[in-house]
C-alpha cells in the first residue's frame, strides 16, 4: 500500500516497460482467515489513497477480485504481460507463492517475489545449528549482527510509465470493504490510513524516541509510535523505519520492538500450525472453558475490572489498543476466565485495525504461556495492581470509562472496594451503572493454577 520502498514496483519499473499496478482481492481461497471488519475499513481507505497516489504519478490501480492464479493469468493474457512482480507477506492461509508461481509458469507467465514487509527474509536468521530461533534475545542479537544487510529504503518513483491501454477495473467501493452500517466513527476520528499519513506519523514520533523506553508501557500516555496499522498494511516499510531511526538517541529499545514483529513473522512462517495450535504441545490438554456469557462480558468491556474494560472499550472505539493493555486483557481472558486464547485472538483479528496474523498469534500465545519464549502460565497478572502500576492516576480508565470519571485515583482501579460514600459522591452504583467483578481475582488465580496442574497431569 505504498509507492516508496516498494520492491516489486521498483523491479517492475526496472524492466523499462509500461507497468500495470494491480490490487487483487482473493478472499475466496480455502482455509482463509477472512480479514476482520476493522481491517476491511482500513484497507478500503488505504486503497483510495493508493489510487490517488498512482494517479498523481500518471498511473492507475487495476482492482480485481477472484482466485489469485486464475485472475492473474487472465489479466496477463488480456494485457499481453509476461512478468508479474509481487510483494510477499507471511500468511499461511493464503495460497503459497511457489504454488502460484507454478500455476502461472504453466501459462508462460513468470512471478517474481520480494519481501519488503520484513527486515530480513524468513529463514535467513538462524541459530548456530542452522535452525530457527525460539528465544527472542539471541534472535535480536543475530538481527543486530546482520543489520548491514537491511536494504536502504527506495524513494517513490517520480513517474510510472502508463499502459498504452488500460484493462477494465473494479472500483475500490465494489470490493464492499466498508461497513454497511456506519459503526466506524471512532476509528475514523483516531486514524488516517495511507502512505502519506504513515510517513508523517513516523516523522512526528521521532522526537519522542528518547522517552520511548520509559513511556512505551504507559497506556495513559502517548508514548508509542502507533505505526502498527501502517506497518501491517505496508504503508511504510520496516526498513524505512529502521534507517530513519537507527543511530538516533534512544533508538535501540524501539528497534528491538520492531524486531519482535520480525520474530513473530519468522516464527509463523516456520511454524504455520501455530495460527490455531499452541506451540507447546502440552497445552492441547489444557482444560479451557467455553462460556459465552463471560466471553461477551470481556468483549463488551463489562468485566467490572476498570483497566480491562477501559482497554476493551478503547479497542471497540478506535480499533487499537495499547500493548500493555493487550497483555492485561489477554491474560484476563485466558487466566481469569480460562477461555481459549484462540477466542481472544479471533476477537482481536476482527476488531483491531492492525490485526496481523503473525503478531497476534505470537502475542496471544506469549500471554497464554503456550508460545515461543512465552511468559510462564503461572505468572498471573492482578488486574488491579496492573492498573495501579501502569495507569497510576487513572487517566486511561477515565478516558474510556466516563462512568468512573469522578472516582479518585486511589479507588479507580477497584470501585467495589471504594467506601460507599465515595462511590455515591462519584455517581458509581455497583451492579447498576458499574458491574461487580465477574470473577474474584484470588479465586480465579487458584482456578487457573489448578487448571495448569490438570494440564500437566493429562500431558504426562
Ligand atoms: P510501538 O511500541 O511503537 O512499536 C513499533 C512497532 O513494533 C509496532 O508498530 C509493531 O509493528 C512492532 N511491535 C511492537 N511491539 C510488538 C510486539 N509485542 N509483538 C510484535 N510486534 C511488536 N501487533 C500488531 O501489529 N497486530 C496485532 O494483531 C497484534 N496483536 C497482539 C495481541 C496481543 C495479545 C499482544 C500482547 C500484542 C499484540 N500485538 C499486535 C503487538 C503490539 O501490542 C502492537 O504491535 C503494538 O501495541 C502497536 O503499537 P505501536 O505501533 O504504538 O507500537
Amino acid at each position: 500500500m505504498r509507492l516508496g520502498d516498494n520492491a516489486a514496483l521498483a523491479a517492475a519499473l526496472a524492466t523499462g516497460l509500461p507497468v500495470i499496478p494491480i490490487f487483487l482481492w482473493d478472499s475466496e481461497h480455502d482455509n482463509a482467515i477472512a480479514p476482520g471488519a476493522a481491517s476491511c475499513w482500513w484497507l478500503h481507505h488505504s486503497l483510495l489513497r493508493l489510487v490517488q497516489s498512482l494517479q498523481a504519478h500518471g498511473s492507475r490501480l487495476i482492482v480485481r477480485r477472484g482466485p489469485s492464479a486464475l485472475t492473474l493469468a487472465a489479466l496477463a493474457r488480456e494485457t499481453e504481460s509476461a512478468r508479474i512482480f509481487c510483494n510477499r507477506v507471511v500468511n499461511p492461509t493464503a495460497p503459497s507463492d511457489t504454488s502460484l508461481a507454478g500455476r502461472l509458469r504453466a501459462e508462460g507467465i513468470s512471478l517474481e517475489t520480494c519481501t519488503p514487509s520484513l527486515l530480513f527474509e524468513p529463514g535467513s536468521i538462524r541459530n548456530t545449528s542452522g535452525g530457527p530461533f525460539q528465544v527472542f534475545t539471541p534472535f535480536w542479537r543475530a538481527c543486530l549482527n546482520q543489520r548491514a544487510s537491511i536494504p536502504a529504503p527506495l524513494d517513490a518513483p517520480q513517474h510510472i510509465p502508463p499502459s498504452p491501454s488500460w484493462p477494465r477495473s473494479l472500483t475500490v467501493a465494489d470490493l464492499d470493504l466498508e461497513p454497511r452500517i456506519d459503526w466506524a466513527a471512532g476509528i475514523r476520528a483516531a486514524w488516517s490510513p495511507g502512505e502519506a499519513a504513515a510517513l508523517s506519523r513516523l516523522q512526528s514520533f521521532r522526537p519522542s524516541l528518547t522517552e520511548y523506553a520509559t513511556e512505551r508501557d504507559r497506556p495513559d500516555h502517548e508514548g508509542s509510535s502507533r505505526l502498527s496499522p501502517h506497518l501491517h498494511f505496508g504503508e511504510v516499510s520496516p526498513a524505512r523505519i529502521w534507517h530513519s531511526l537507527a543511530g538516533c538517541p534512544g533508538a535501540e529499545p524501539y528497534l528491538r520492538q520492531l524486531a519482535w514483529r520480525e520474530f513473530a513473522h519468522h516464527l509463523l512462517s516456520e511454524y504455520p500450525h501455530t495460527l490455531q495450535q499452541p506451540f507447546q504441545p502440552q497445552f492441547r490438554h489444557f482444560p479451557w472453558r467455553r462460556n459465552r456469557r463471560l466471553l461477551r462480558a470481556w468483549q463488551k468491556g463489562r468485566t467490572g475490572y476498570p483497566i480491562v474494560d477501559a482497554a476493551m472499550r478503547e479497542l471497540w472505539t478506535t480499533g487499537w489498543m495499547h500493548n500493555r493493555a493487550r497483555m492485561i486483557v489477554a491474560s484476563f481472558l485466558v487466566k481469569h476466565l480460562l477461555i481459549p486464547w484462540q477466542d481472544g485472538a479471533a476477537w482481536f483479528l476482527d476488531t483491531l485495525v492492525d490485526a496481523d496474523l503473525a503478531n497476534n498469534t505470537m502475542g496471544w500465545q506469549w500471554v497464554a504461556g503456550c508460545g515461543v519464549d512465552a511468559a510462564p502460565y503461572f505468572r498471573i497478572f492482578n488486574p488491579v495492581l496492573q492498573g495501579e502500576k501502569f495507569d497510576p492516576q487513572g487517566d486511561y480508565v477515565r478516558r474510556w470509562l466516563p462512568e468512573l470519571g469522578a472516582l479518585p485515583a486511589e479507588h479507580i482501579h477497584q470501585p467495589w472496594n471504594a467506601p460507599p460514600l465515595v462511590r455515591t459522591a462519584a455517581g458509581v452504583h455497583l451492579d447498576s451503572n458499574w458491574p461487580l467483578p465477574i470473577v474474584d481475582h484470588a479465586q480465579a488465580r487458584a482456578a487457573a493454577l489448578a487448571a495448569l496442574s490438570e494440564m500437566k497431569a493429562a500431558a504426562r
